[in-house]
């Protein structure tokens, strides 16, 4: 576990000296003293990150010469595999399996944008087409600058990659700000990163509070872009903060997704992908399908055996061979997701099933998966990211009933249609206002497909090939290519 922040290529120690404690959710013991930057340490990253983009070699590598370095990185990534996985288990609290897989999907990552920047060389221009014949028109790509990411505490390392390798593989250079509740394997990045051959000042990370680190780093005149992943009050103080300098900025943000399932279901599957939709990584998921629309004919039924499965789920330290779920990431987190449940309860809802800390389990931020009903349309829970593994499910008439519920909030990061009608699902899916739709499904989510959300779920997508389109400017670039004059101001003789 690091000690010091990564700038320029070196380990430093934080100008203020200072740290904050790395606490193990599962245990609640402090199991490191992370490195605190502050705006002295940010603005010292982003001048090592804007030298490397104005005098260094990365953007004026080809993407061939990136992508050699983003795949080595993916390598490393790889063959580190189990000490990362087990580093963000203690940092974050999800199981050991699921870990694994967020190690290999970063891994996966850095090989996907490696291709695209050796796609960069192939199409380095695109001819335009004019209507004016003197003229002819190209569009380059070139990279934005110096990036700040700012990031979340739920994929630690994941969510870096989903900013990083695009980043990189456009040829910008980057500060990074993990979350000071997962600092852990982002700072494993900086080691990994110089391993690999990344130049010096290409990729920073400074470890910190949001507001003392973070914003710093959002306010920086120094930097291009930014890009931020996290909840929307900050994302709205980040956006402000961007629009004094006009800096470009991308935002991925909550969400309050609904998953709508009709009768002609299968209730096995529908109940598992429930179950996945909701509990995977504790329900601290932005796109978590928190809110279940189930048609009336098969709302009994399944929310019996919904209840029946979720309380079969097991519970327990990450590490531990076969826990399905781990604790919720921080104290502030357990304690925000207990007051959820209590004002669900206050307000009127039934708890279903859970709601509880789980018998046997008395240290650590444990929570059984929770299940709410006979919640008002407009109540706390029902229109709320709770983010954490609690469940609504409400029962609907018809599609059009579904279409209206699911439609009615104001996010729209993700949703979820269940049916083996498949006209049905295509005309829900195309009915849904958010920019991830799943159906039959859901949460599955690959590198190459675009992420990101409607309405106050964000501005912006990651991932794909729109991922790398974050970090690269657009240049046309237009030939008068007549030899006769102008002849507007100065007339022909
Ligand atoms: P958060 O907004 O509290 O923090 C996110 C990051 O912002 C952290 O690194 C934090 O230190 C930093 N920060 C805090 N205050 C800041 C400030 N004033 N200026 C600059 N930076 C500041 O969010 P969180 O609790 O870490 O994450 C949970 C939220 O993230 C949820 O709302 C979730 O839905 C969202 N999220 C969205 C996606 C997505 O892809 N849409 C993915 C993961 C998480």
């Amino acid at each position: 576990m690091r000690e010091k922040l990564f700038i320029d290529g070196k380990w430093v120690s934080p100008a203020k000296g200072g740290t904050f404690a790395v606490i193990d959710p599962a245990t609640e013991e402090v199991v490191h003293h992370a490195p605190a930057g502050t705006a002295e340490d940010v603005d010292a990253a982003v001048q090592a990150a804007r030298w490397a983009f104005d005098e260094g070699p990365w953007p004026k590598m080809s993407g061939k010469e990136r992508a050699a370095v983003l795949r080595r990185i993916s390598e490393i990534i790889l063959a580190r595999k189990h000490d990362l996985a087990r580093l963000e288990v203690i940092d974050n609290g999800k199981p050991m399996p699921e870990a694994v897989w967020d190690i290999e999907d970063t891994a996966g990552c850095f090989a996907f944008y490696a291709g695209l920047a050796e796609e960069l060389d192939d199409n380095p221009e695109e001819t335009i087409a004019l209507t004016e014949p003197r003229f002819s028109s190209k569009v380059v790509r070139e990279p934005i600058g110096v990036a700040g990411a700012i990031i979340p505490w739920n994929y630690p390392l994941l969510m870096a990659s989903w900013k990083v390798a695009p980043a990189l593989a456009a040829g910008c250079t980057m500060v990074l700000k993990p979350s000071e509740l997962t600092p852990l394997t982002a700072l494993e990045l900086g080691a990994i990163a110089t391993e690999a051959g990344l130049p010096a000042g290409v990729l920073n990370i400074v470890t910190g509070l949001g507001p003392e680190a973070g914003q710093p780093l959002s306010e920086h005149p120094g930097i291009d872009k930014l890009a931020f992943t996290g909840s929307v009050p900050t994302g709205a103080k980040i956006m402000a903060a961007a629009a004094r300098d006009i800096k470009n900025v991308s935002l991925e943000l909550g969400g309050k997704s609904p998953f709508v399932v009709f009768a002609d279901s299968d209730i096995e599957k529908a109940v598992e992908w429930i179950l996945f939709g909701i509990f995977w990584n504790q329900g601290q998921v932005c796109s978590a399908t928190s809110r279940v629309l189930v048609e009336e004919s098969l709302y009994p039924a399944l929310l019996e055996r919904l209840v029946a499965e979720a309380a079969k789920i097991r519970i327990g330290n990450g590490l531990d061979e076969g826990t399905l779920l781990g604790p919720l990431v921080s104290k502030g987190q357990y304690d925000k997701v207990l007051a959820a449940i209590e004002r669900g309860k206050a307000e009127g809802a039934t708890v279903a099933g859970g709601g509880r800390r789980p018998a046997g389990l008395d240290t650590g931020y444990f929570l059984e998966p929770t299940i709410f009903t006979d919640m008002a349309e407009d109540s706390f829970v029902w229109k709320e990211e709770i983010f954490g593994p609690v469940v609504c499910v409400k029962p609907f008439n018809d599609e059009a009933d579904a279409i209206r519920m699911a439609n009615d909030s104001r996010f729209g990061l993700a949703a979820a249609v269940m049916s083996k009608d498949k006209a049905r699902c295509e005309r829900v899916a195309r009915a849904f206002r958010a920019g991830i739709v799943w159906i039959n499904c859901s949460q599955p989510t690959f590198t190459e497909a675009p992420w990101g959300g409607y309405k106050q779920s964000g501005i912006g997508r990651e991932l794909g090939r729109w991922g790398l389109a974050n970090y690269l400017e657009v240049k046309q670039i237009t030939s008068f290519n007549s030899d006769e004059p102008w002849g507007w101001y100065i007339k022909p003789a």
